[in-house]
């Protein structure tokens, strides 16, 4: 959602206009409140995060990097941080309404694919990350999958593989939830209002989207109707600069509201696209089954790369706050493995033995 990222930018404007010399990077993490309430960080832990028991979540001090918290914008919000003029990071732009419109359809096509392809590069970048993950002999490095100190990509020592691999994919999660705010596939039209740039059809689809998926290399053909935002930086209705005539972020987006970070209940939407219908119930509904579904496609994406055995130790790896104990591999298996021979068999001899001393 681009909630963040238009209070990052606003500061930014702020922190320009009133001390040009300050470095914008510190200002990043302080955004709270004005509105936002951590949409992606709730989302994300509403779809991922260890509190309702489903197998592979991601545990505390994990969540707490890839969702974000307090005032770290964590790997979803990364995008927010350094990515804020790259619509393919947002899915914007790929705006179309039929009848006369600025630009055709296929262009809001090849917008979009931009999006996907940028969100399958982050998607490889994160599989090709996850290969440090384990030794040769497919064990976790413990200093490669460590959660503590917490990841910071921002630092240019930040090499663990656990901390790339998490950054990637929640680049990927960011993407894929802006989908759902910044388009119109789950949401609805205002019946109020005629069709327009103002009020473009709605597609009320459930998600995950085929549109998205990011293991394939397939170009998707969009629906005739979809369409997401037009954004600039002065983001509003009618559209202005060059936006204008179009559709725009301010007239499309369901980027604000309170989501429950456990439930993923959604509720008191905060922009007028939201607010209509249950817009922004549906689009927090489908980008959280779209988080789930990206996960899933990530495991099975290390599967198909590793093999079976080392994708479970990395998924174990990507997961869990402690790794090095709670993933063990075939080296310490093998280990276990011998003293329960050895054990055995020392019991049965000592057994025999017993037995022919007792005749
Ligand atoms: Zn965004």
């Amino acid at each position: 959602m681009l909630g963040r990222r238009c209070a990052v930018l606003l500061s930014l404007l702020l922190l320009a206009w009133s001390a040009p010399a300050a470095a914008p990077a510190v200002a990043f993490g302080t955004i709270e409140g004005g509105g936002q309430h951590r949409e992606h960080e709730r989302l994300t832990r509403a779809a991922l995060a260890c509190a309702n028991g489903e197998p592979d979540c991601f545990e505390p001090a994990t969540a707490n990097y890839l969702a974000g918290h307090d005032r770290e914008f964590g790997a979803v919000g990364a995008p927010d941080s350094d990515e804020m003029a790259d619509p393919a990071a947002h899915c914007d732009n790929a705006d179309y309404l039929a009848g006369g419109y600025p630009q055709t359809r296929d262009q809001a096509a090849a917008t979009l694919t931009n999006c996907v392809e940028h969100l399958r590069a982050q998607f490889r970048r994160g599989l090709d990350s996850a290969e440090g993950l384990l030794d040769d002999e497919g064990e976790v490095i413990p200093e490669e999958v460590t959660a503590s100190p917490e990841c910071n990509p921002k630092e240019r020592e930040e090499t663990r593989a656990k901390c790339a691999t998490i950054e990637a994919f929640g680049r990927v999660l960011h993407g894929a939830q802006d989908f759902y705010s910044h388009s119109n596939w789950a949401d609805q039209a205002d019946p109020a209002r005629p069709i327009g740039d103002d009020n473009p059809p709605g597609l009320h689809r459930p998600g995950p989207s085929p549109l998205l998926d990011l293991r394939g290399a397939a170009v998707a053909t969009p629906p005739a109707d979809f369409t997401t935002g037009c954004y600039v930086l002065q983001d509003r209705v009618p559209g202005v600069g060059a936006c204008e005539q179009r559709i725009t972020h301010a007239a499309l987006n369901k980027d604000r509201g309170l989501i429950d970070p456990v439930t993923g209940r959604a509720t008191e939407p905060g922009t007028p696209r939201g607010q209509v219908a249950t817009n922004f119930a549906d689009a927090v509904a489908g980008a959280i089954a779209e988080s789930r579904r990206q996960w899933q496609d990530f495991r099975a994406g290390l599967t198909a790369r590793y093999g079976e055995d080392r994708a479970a130790r990395m998924v174990c790896a990507l997961t869990h706050d402690d790794p090095a104990s709670a993933c063990q591999g075939p080296r310490r298996n093998g280990v276990a493995v011998v003293i329960v021979v050895i054990v055995g068999l020392a019991t049965g001899a000592a057994a025999i033995w017993l037995a022919r001393r007792r005749r």
